[in-house]
């Protein structure tokens, strides 16, 4: 039998709102519904607007305990309906409707010890990041952490505010990049892939990958080509959702749920699924 409370939306509080470029914004949601510790990276909660409707959201920060609740973070891109409305309408103060966390997580846990890269493309930046924030706080755990970041130009760069952090992390190898140069950008130019022709490969590592589905594939497809076992790869998915929690079959991907059994699978798992003509 459906439990039906798993499907009603408890309240979140808009605490605080960032400005991360013309069409993406990051809100700062308190929540006293879930423990922090029960959110993972790379899992995902769905945020409901009233009248509007729900969408899936990943959390783009590690969950924080607050005054007996959860500060959550989710950059929110607007692209249609209810994002768009999210980010025109919502401000601090506002209260909205939020369900989850659901879905799997970054194998982070099993990447311990081992060397880790992490590449994302434009908003796919934004489930990575509590990926490296977790690899940053437990640094000693780690070996080699390399981080690419790519985004169509220097105004589409999200958490720009973070780049200083990001380059004091010890022994990270960072490789910011936009597609077509740019007035006084000093970083890289080309394409997430291309940043792998810099990058020695040759150690133990897990790959996290998140962006664009074909620039998901064709980083994946390049990893094994340079010699990544693709059970090491691992992407995240999106496809439309209603519930989240396995129940409607929206989601459905081959004998895969993305929103329970995902979003997050290993390349080797959902290569032939990837929605990627020709490649
Ligand atoms: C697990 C998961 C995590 C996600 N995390 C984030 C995130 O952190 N930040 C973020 O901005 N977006 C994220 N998304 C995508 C986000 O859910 C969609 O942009 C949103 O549902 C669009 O809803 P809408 O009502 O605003 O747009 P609509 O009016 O419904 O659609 C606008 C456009 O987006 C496409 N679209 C709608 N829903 C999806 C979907 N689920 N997957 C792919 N394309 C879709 C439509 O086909 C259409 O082209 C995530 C999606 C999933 C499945």
């Amino acid at each position: 039998m459906v439990r039906n409370d798993i499907l009603v939306p408890s309240i979140a509080n808009v605490k605080e709102i960032i400005n991360e470029t013309s069409d993406i914004k990051t809100y700062k949601l308190f929540s006293n519904a879930e423990k922090a510790q029960k959110f993972k990276p790379g899992q995902f909660v769905m945020v409901y607007l009233k009248g509007f409707g729900e969408v899936p959201i990943s959390l783009s920060d590690l969950v924080y305990e607050e005054d007996g609740g959860s500060l959550i973070t989710l950059t929110i891109r607007g692209t249609g309906t209810v994002t768009k409305y999210m980010l025109s309408t919502v401000n601090i103060g506002d209260k909205i409707g939020i369900r989850g966390p659901y879905g799997n997580n970054w194998p982070i846990e099993e990447a311990l010890g081992k060397d880790i890269l992490i590449a994302g493309g434009g908003i796919g930046f934004a489930p990575l990041r509590p990926v490296l924030r977790f690899v940053s706080n437990n640094r000693q755990k780690f070996g080699r952490l390399v981080v690419i970041y790519g985004a169509r130009s220097p105004n589409d760069i999200i958490y720009k505010y973070e780049i200083e952090e990001y380059k004091k992390i010890p022994g990270i190898e960072l490789f910011l990049t936009i597609d077509k140069p740019a007035e006084d950008w000093k970083w890289n130019v080309g394409f997430v892939p291309d940043m792998l022709d810099k990058v020695k490969l040759d150690g133990d590592f897990k790959y996290f990958v998140c962006g664009p589905e074909i620039m998901m594939k064709i980083t994946a497809k390049k990893l094994v080509n340079k010699g990544a076992d693709p059970r090491d790869i691992f992407v995240s998915l999106e496809r439309r959702m209603r519930c989240g929690v396995g129940i409607c079959g929206t989601c459905q991907l081959g004998h895969y749920y993305v929103c329970k059994d995902g979003p997050v699978f290993s390349f080797d798992q959902v290569s032939q699924y990837m929605e990627v003509e020709g490649i």
